[in-house]
């Protein structure tokens, strides 16, 4: 199988094919690959195998890869994000665990008892100008505000997820039209967010299916402004398209695909696992097949590569001023019962350090959505 720890090869093989795309690749990112070593010493090699070895390798190959350890560093010029790759990393301890889900099965029955989110018209609060409500969810104001307007969108399921394609629909759908409600009661708020926390390992403190909606005004919020300002400068630096060739990149690396005009890519600098993003030209609420790829991936995402907790975002362009993409990014945020947390201060304060190839993420993507 493809793996993104046989980097070299890939750009020797870019670069020999002459293409713009190695090009590309030069004008977007920094990168380079190497090898960590360390000696083990005879007494500690048994746990270090027990730690990190591979179990499918004869213990002296599998010994040798945690001596040699082939690390991957990529950092995105424009936008500032930088990843480490070390697929070994996976192993660490503390990080390998069994199936939990009937632990998961239990936490959203318990929770379902006393849900607030089951009966949102009596237990939560509305904004001033009432609730907009869809078949399958309605919005409700938040009780801790984010911001001036910061309201959510709580799914008719309590189990976050346990949705099909018409649930997924009317969430962005109702999520949109609380957007323009925003807009028409104040039009300065003028820079729509949706970020969906899917239970607590991603930020949710409830386990009930909800997402944030917020808009705000004057200057997006900070990370978006960044993507506006990556876009403008890759435009004024090489008057070519940010997006169009982020997409020409990752597809000529094996790590995109498409529906319609809606691009998939698993990102090469990732902030943290199995990141994906979905670029869509549309409004992803005037758009069916947006809709329909949130929907795969996010079935993928759960269904085949079993994530349990993950954050979706929508970064959006200012209402009325369309002329940038809508930017959906899903992240996986790991297992719900083991006690370590996925980011530390490298992620904070460093680069986002990942252990789970892109290329295994494509190759399940692929698979289930068979019919791209
Ligand atoms: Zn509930």
């Amino acid at each position: 199988m493809d793996s993104i720890l046989d980097w070299e090869e890939k750009v020797a093989e870019l670069r020999r094919s002459k293409s713009e795309v190695y090009d590309i690749l030069n004008q977007i990112y920094l990168h380079y690959s190497a090898e960590g070593t360390m000696i083990i010493p005879e007494t500690f090699k048994d746990k270090a195998l027990t730690y990190m070895g591979d179990k499918s390798l004869p213990s002296s190959e599998a010994l040798e890869r945690i001596e040699n350890q082939r690390i991957l560093k990529i950092y995105n010029k424009w936008t500032g994000e930088g990843t480490v790759f070390n697929s070994l990393r996976a192993q660490r301890p503390g990080l390998v665990i069994e199936n939990k889900s009937k632990k998961l099965e239990n936490l959203i029955k318990e929770t379902e008892k006393n849900c607030d989110f089951c009966n949102p018209e009596k237990y939560t609060p509305e904004d001033p100008f009432g609730r907009i409500k869809g078949e399958h969810s309605i919005t409700a104001s938040n009780l801790a505000k984010y911001d001036v307007w910061s309201s959510l969108l709580i799914f008719r399921k309590h189990n976050p997820l346990d949705f099909n394609q018409w649930e997924i629909s009317d969430y962005i759908d109702t999520a949109f039209n609380w957007f323009n409600r925003v807009y028409q009661y104040d039009s300065s708020y003028q820079f729509p967010f949706l970020v969906w926390n899917c239970l607590y390992k991603s930020g949710a403190s409830q386990v009930h299916g909800h997402a944030q909606l917020l808009v705000t005004r004057d200057f997006p919020y900070a990370k978006i402004g960044n993507l506006y300002k990556a876009a403008h400068n890759y435009k004024d630096t090489y008057n070519k398209d940010y997006f169009k060739d982020l997409y020409y990149l990752h597809q000529a690396l094996g790590l995109a695909n498409s529906k319609g005009n809606v691009k998939i890519l698993v990102n090469i600098s990732p902030i943290k696992e199995k990141e994906i993003l979905i670029i869509s030209p549309d409004r992803p609420s005037s758009s069916p097949d947006a809709k329909e790829v949130v929907y795969q991936v996010l079935r993928c995402y759960i269904d085949v590569l079993g994530v349990e907790s993950f954050n979706l975002a929508i970064q959006c362009p200012p209402i009325n001023y369309e002329n940038f993409p809508y930017i959906i990014k899903i992240v996986d945020r790991g297992k719900l019962f083991t006690k370590t947390v996925d980011m530390g201060g490298m992620e904070l304060y460093g680069s986002s350090v990942a252990s789970e190839d892109p290329y295994m993420v494509m190759k399940a993507l692929r698979e289930y959505l068979g019919k791209f």
